[in-house]
């Protein structure tokens, strides 16, 4: 049994959960983990009475198989198929899809502490590229999604990325405008949620951008970019490249950052890839899987395969060593478990 010090109450109504009252607590016994027979022990809190343990800080709380989660965390961004990942693993389909909605947030946590931790150490620098990858809900001519992506040009750190509805594409054949009609009475008109998505990446650099440096963006020639860029960091920048999107896609191209992470994005993501029919049904669970390529991108794998050593996290000093999935796997992040225990 480890030497478990809970840092407050996971009882989120309890005073000493965040309320600002000091945890004070007893040991109250121990029982044998269902999952593996492991001994947990059970304490019980002085403000609110109510019996927690270990496990109730944990992400794999109440999991059945908790130790497939970090090979889950492998399949995620393997390309492999949610049906094809439940036959490896000799699990639920279900399973795995809600294990896709327990890691996607908890990820996104962990990103997020780290992100407000480098705005307390002065913020990010250096060069920056954005751009917007298209993909679709269940329908590719009538759902069409985007999904824009800041990433850090040097170490290719993923800083934000977004969601958010494209309206139908024209040309559509008469069965499909048919359909497109349906749609409309059921979910009214769609439409392009693609400035918002934009904006929200350009706020979330700033948001972690270094305060007295100057910005240096690429970006591609979309008209919409610059009217945003300058909304939220005015005359504060140093270059704001844009580069046609049309020119070779080469090393030498200065989007060729921005446009190898979106390939990556459509290689690793199953519900990325092209023409494939692991597309995604729903935006939310497309959310969700993006968050865990974020974390798996930043933090657990090498910056470039030269690098076997450094992630793109550690590069930038955010983290001192790169992870283990396990490790962004072990807590509920950021509710349950206070960032000194990172
Ligand atoms: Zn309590």
């Amino acid at each position: 049994m480890s030497a478990f010090v809970p840092p407050f109450c996971p009882i989120q109504l309890c005073t000493a959960h965040s309320g600002g009252v000091p945890l004070r607590y007893y040991r109250d016994g121990t029982y044998a983990r269902a999952a593996d027979g492991r001994r947990v022990q059970r304490f019980r809190c002085r403000s609110c009475g109510r019996r927690f343990s270990s496990q109730s800080f944990r992400l794999d709380y109440r999991q059945q198989k908790p130790r497939i989660n970090a090979q889950l965390l492998g399949c995620f961004v393997s390309k492999v198929t949610h049906r094809q990942t439940a036959r490896i693993l000799r699990i639920d389909r279900k399973t795995v899809q809600r294990r896709l909605r327990c890691f996607g947030p908890s990820l996104r946590g962990w990103h997020a502490h780290f992100l407000a931790r480098a705005r307390q150490c002065g913020g990010l620098s250096g060069a920056f590229s954005f751009d917007e990858l298209e993909t679709f809900e269940h329908d590719r001519r009538l759902q069409p999604v985007t999904v824009p992506v800041m990433i850090h040009r040097a170490t290719r750190f993923v800083v934000h990325l977004e969601t958010a509805d494209l309206p139908a594409r024209g040309g559509l054949s008469a069965m499909d405008t048919a359909r497109k009609h349906a749609l409309e009475k059921r979910h009214g008109r769609r439409k392009s949620g693609s400035t918002r998505a934009v904006e929200a990446c350009i706020l979330a650099l700033k948001n972690v951008h270094a305060p007295r440096e100057l910005l240096q963006l690429v970006m591609d020639r979309k008209s919409s970019y610059p009217p945003i860029v300058r909304r939220h960091f005015g005359n504060r920048f140093a270059a704001l490249i844009r580069e046609s999107s049309t020119t070779p896609r080469n090393p030498l191209n200065p989007l060729f950052p921005i446009n190898h992470t979106l390939a990556m994005l459509r290689d690793q993501v199953s519900r990325l890839v092209r023409r494939s029919w692991a597309a995604s049904k729903k935006q939310t669970e497309l959310v969700h899987h993006l968050w865990i390529f974020v974390a798996w991108r930043n933090y657990i794998r090498p910056m470039f395969n030269r690098t076997p050593m450094i992630s793109s996290a550690a590069a930038l000093g955010l983290t001192n060593r790169r992870y283990r999935p396990a490790e962004l796997l072990r807590w509920k992040w950021p509710d349950l478990m206070p960032a000194s225990s990172i």
